[in-house]
Parts: C-alpha cells; structure tokens; sequence
C-alpha cells in the first residue's frame, strides 16, 4: 500500500485566495505534499494550469455556492451551477456531469470577533448522489473556537497548535448516521487556504500562509500501485481514491500521519485485505489493524457511529464479531496531557 498526503480545499488569486497556483504548488512541495486541489468559488478559471508544478499534482475544481450550502465539485470539465435554495438539485447536477461532490464545512458556526460573525452552513442535506463531506475544515473549526478576542491573540500568535481541537461533533454523526444507512460517504479534510494579506495595525500580516496550513489538516491518500509519474494517470487515481474513499484525514500539526494504515483481513474473505473505504463479505475471523506513526497513540474502533473498542499504543488488532460499518480514529498524546483528535479515517464496510 503506497500513501500520499495533500490537501483539499485551497483558493488562488482566482477568487478570493492571495496566491497563484504556481505560487501555491511551489508551498505544497515546500510542505512536502504530493498533491493539492484547489477550489475557488464558483470558477474553473484554473483549469488551464493543472498538471505536476514543483513534483506536486496540481488538480483544479470549484467551490459552488455563495451564502451557504458550500460544494466541493472536483473533476468537473465545465462549471456546474449552485443551488441555495435545493441543494440535492445542485448534487444531482454535479453527479451527473461525473464530477465529485462533498459538502464543504456543513457545521460552520462563524465567530461574533471575525468577518462580522458570518458564516457558510448547510441547512438542507442531501439524501444521495454526493461523493462525501469535508469532515475537518481546519479554518473553518479555528474560527469557531474564537469566543474572544483574547483567545484569538493566543492562539495565532502563541499556540497554534491548541487553536483547533478536533472536527465538529455534528459532522461525525452526520457522516455516521449516513454511513450506517449504509450508503458509501468519502470524508476528506480541507485547509479552506486563502493566505489573506491584511494589515494590523499597519503592520502586514499574511493570514494563514498557504506553507503554514499545508501542514495542519491533510488528507492522506491510499492507492495499491504508486502514483504514476504522468499526469493524467495521477488525476485518475487520485480521484479514484476520494471517489472510493481510500483516504484518511490527519491533523499534521501535532504528527505527520505518515505511516498509518487501516485494514481488514482474515478468514477466507474476498479482497484478502481490505482497505479504509472497501468493503468485505462479513465471516468468522475477520481482523481490523490499525497501525500508527508513533507509540504516542491511542486508536480507537467506533462501529455504526458507536464507540466499541479504544487503546493505547501504535498497533491495534480488533477481532470483528459482526458485519458493520467500521472506521479508526486516533488521537495523539502529547507529553502529559490529554489525548488529542488527530486522524480520521474512512470506514471499511463489512456487509452481510
Ligand atoms: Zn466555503
Ligand atoms: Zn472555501
């Protein structure tokens, strides 16, 4: 199994971002990902400009939406049309034309101190025809937790690492509560870069630099070959991973994710392994292993959106009794404090 880490979810000087794409590959290779998606709003004006920049895969889709109800629509060839008012029309649109889909921040709840308090929700979530959801937006869930101002020169300037703590719970369950219908919901991470330029107090500051948040949430991709060295051969797999769900999302700021896995084996079954994403015929004596980068791990098993088995250390072996829908989380432990949420990845689907 080969991994890939990059990340989703960026914006150029095409809309409302602060950089060219070239600029922004060049930060992605600095930050040593092999792949970045960019998605300005409601333009595919980038388009022209993918391909392998700086040994990064560049690949161009578009945020839809204004107001609120914000879709990711990757691999489009032409820009699709939102719809506020009916999203599910707007998911039908995009399926349709064969592109991805994922709803893009759902529990964004804004902060009274940032850009007036506004927000980007969903409110109407779609039945079916999407691909996924972006579990962890990491600049969307740092703006939510500025309750103060006080809190907010902490955390930008002081600790950044304390500022974010975890996606939020209501897209778990909403991620589960589809899952456990039994639908197939790809959930991938997204940094929401805009490397905005702003003064304070006449002094410049670069909110957020495309190289800072390249290395905050990522999303981890798993393909069985290596990624090929000619573009149109990556785009495919990439999106055949996203499509498939054979990705994990990693909060690199408190440990690279490199190095994790989530499989299933065992029994006579059919894949011999599965990976995060795949599904299996449920038998006697299927195993789950989940393995971490570092000792300073716990893992935890959660079955159908419920909690069944936790544990500390790299490695964990889980005997499954039952068919299900089955994903790992691990959260990292720094030196003597608590544990914190730092990889998600996506279930692995043992059907009757
Ligand atoms: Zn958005
Ligand atoms: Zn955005």
């Amino acid at each position: 199994m080969f991994t890939y880490a990059g990340n989703i979810h960026i914006h150029s000087l095409y809309s409302d971002g602060s950089g060219t794409i070239e600029e922004i590959a060049a930060s992605a290779a600095a930050a040593g990902l092999s792949y970045i998606i960019i998605t300005d709003h409601d333009t595919l004006d980038g388009l022209p400009e993918e391909g392998i920049r700086h040994g990064v895969v560049v690949l161009v889709g578009a945020e839809l939406n204004r107001e609120s109800h914000h879709y990711l629509a990757l691999n489009l060839e032409q820009l699709a049309a939102g719809n506020e008012i009916n999203p599910q029309e707007m998911v039908d649109r995009v399926r349709q034309s064969g592109a991805l889909g994922f709803m893009a921040h759902p529990f964004e709840k804004g902060s009274p101190y940032i850009d007036r308090g506004k927000s980007y929700p969903w409110f109407r979530f779609p039945r079916d025809g999407f691909t996924g959801l972006e579990l962890w937006n990491y600049t969307s869930t740092w703006r939510g937790r500025v309750t103060s101002v006080l809190r907010a020169v902490y955390w930008f300037f002081f600790n950044r690492k304390a500022a974010v703590d975890g996606p939020p719970r209501e897209a778990l369950a909403l991620w589960d509560s589809y899952t456990s219908r039994g639908m197939r919901v790809t959930a991938i991470g997204g940094s929401d870069a805009h490397a905005a330029r702003v003064r304070i107090a006449l002094i410049p500051v670069e909110i957020f630099p495309y190289r800072f948040l390249f290395c905050t949430v990522n999303t981890y991709l798993c393909f069985r070959e290596e990624m090929s060295d000619h573009f149109t051969g990556a785009r495919e797999q990439i999106y055949d991973a996203l499509r498939e769900g054979r990705c994990y999302i990693s909060f690199d700021q408190l440990h690279s994710g490199k190095g994790f896995s989530f499989t299933a084996s065992g029994g006579s079954s059919t894949p011999a392994v599965a990976m995060m994403g795949e599904e299996m015929t449920w038998q006697e004596g299927i195993d789950l292993l989940v393995r971490c980068p570092t000792p300073r791990s716990e893992i935890r098993i959660i079955k159908n959106g419920r909690l069944v088995y936790r544990q500390s250390g790299p490695e964990l072996k889980y005997r499954v009794t039952a068919s299900g829908v089955y994903r790992a989380e691990a959260y990292y432990i720094p030196c003597g404090r608590r544990p914190r949420p730092w990889i998600y990845a996506n279930p692995i689907y043992i059907r009757d």
